[in-house]
């Protein structure tokens, strides 16, 4: 923690301590700890419409439901539902997301509209499983081609996972990727079942399989990975595959055991923190998910040294950086990088005492999305004073709540 000002000029990180205060535009972050943005390393974002239709249900029973519902989406749909998370990110200090959704132009529309920044991953499986319209794989190629080279959006191609996505699919997600140079997104070893499911088909596991099949490699991000095992950690690690980390969504649906963070840290694996699915978390509040993956691995192992404070914080800034291979530009706050920042307040009562020796747990443990002041990516201000200043905030509700209505009576 350093005491002081962050200098932003042109969009990047100019300089960092104390400093003069006669810049042209000056944001007053007295009793305020200045982070770096979180970058969620997984979501559904436009998936907003559908919160609360699927609770108190396992995965297995969620999928269908969501699946009826995602059917009947429009593009007007996803596009005012990616809005609708966009601002809730923006809200609670979120600067980045990594999506996995069709229709991600749409969802590109909204990130650019709202000022967030996108790593948008159109999801492929095999095309007899597809609610989409057309075939994902061209959707895919299409949609990586058009956005490439962008500020904000940050394409590249998503698999839904092994049960959705033949050996024949994976293969040509895989070369969409490569061919593009651009990254691939997909979940993995979530549920036990699908694990079991997957080993009595194919004899392997799922990591092992996407190891025979030639996936796994550093250009990809999975999220879960709940149900691995050493040897599956050591091959992600071995092949540079991150991770995404998702303890709420696998704690709601009741995936069973927990990821094994700690180890994958241990064995080099790079993680990141996700929320997942506004059906499955229900919020993309990552204060509310950095507390929660504290407190998951300390009391499932009975230790409360498991995963510190910051250890959690780097999950859910630099770690996820890593994942996406953007440290070099976001993540943290470093002269150079891109100014992709939240201004947290530390003088609420829930913070109170604050020193700089406490700040990290605060932050982890004490701090909630509200507390997030204001929120800047590439050195614009999204939301200053609690502010949304790119977009109409109570028209994007009002939108979202009206077309959520027309959904669920159609
Ligand atoms: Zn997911």
């Amino acid at each position: 923690m350093v005491p002081g000002d962050v200098l932003v000029e042109e969009g990047r990180i100019a300089a960092v301590g104390p400093g003069d205060r006669s810049t042209p535009q000056v944001l007053d972050c007295t009793g305020c700890a200045i982070i770096p943005g979180f970058i969620n390393l997984h979501n559904h974002v436009p998936n907003t419409l559908l919160r609360g239709v699927a609770d108190d249900m396992p995965l297995e029973e969620m999928l269908p439901r969501a699946a009826a519902i995602d059917a009947k989406l429009t593009r007007r749909d996803v596009q005012i539902g990616a809005l609708l998370g966009c601002v809730e990110m923006i809200r609670s200090g979120t600067t980045s997301f990594h999506d996995l959704f069709y229709w991600e132009d749409e969802v590109a529309r909204a990130v650019r509209e709202s000022g967030i920044r996108g790593f948008l991953s159109w999801v492929t499986l095999d095309e007899s499983r597809t609610t989409q319209h057309g075939n994902p794989l061209k959707n895919a190629d299409a949609f990586v081609a058009k956005q490439k080279g962008d500020a904000l959006v940050t394409p590249s191609v998503g698999l839904q996972g092994v049960y959705a996505a033949s050996e024949e699919t994976c293969a040509r997600a895989k070369e969409i990727a490569e061919r593009h140079g651009v990254r691939l997104h997909m979940h993995l070893s979530e549920t036990r079942g699908e694990v079991e499911r997957h080993r009595k088909e194919t004899g392997l596991r799922p990591v092992e399989w996407l190891e025979k099949i030639g996936l796994l490699g550093p250009n990809l991000t999975a999220a879960h990975c709940v149900w691995v095992t050493m040897n599956e950690v050591r091959t992600l690690g071995r092949h540079g595959v991150s991770v995404a980390h998702c303890p709420v969504s696998n704690m709601k649906l009741a995936s069973g055991g927990v990821a094994p963070v700690p180890e994958m840290l241990q064995e080099g694996v790079v993680v990141g923190l996700g929320t997942d699915s506004p059906i499955s978390n229900n919020a993309m509040d990552v204060f509310a998910d950095m507390k929660i993956a504290a407190l998951l691995h300390k009391a499932s192992r009975w230790d409360a040294r498991a995963m510190p404070a910051q250890a959690v914080l780097d999950l859910a800034t630099i770690g996820a950086a890593r994942a996406l291979h953007m440290e070099a530009e976001i993540g943290s706050i470093e002269v150079g990088k891109r100014a992709d920042l939240a201004v947290v307040s530390l003088r609420g009562a829930h913070t109170t005492p604050f020193y700089p020796e406490n700040v990290i747990s605060h932050l982890v443990y004490g701090c909630r999305g509200s507390d997030v002041q204001a929120t800047i990516v590439d050195g614009q201000v999204l939301m200053a004073d609690r502010i949304v200043r790119t977009v109409d905030e109570a028209e994007v509700i009002s939108r979202a709540q009206e077309t959520a209505r027309e959904l669920f009576e159609a």
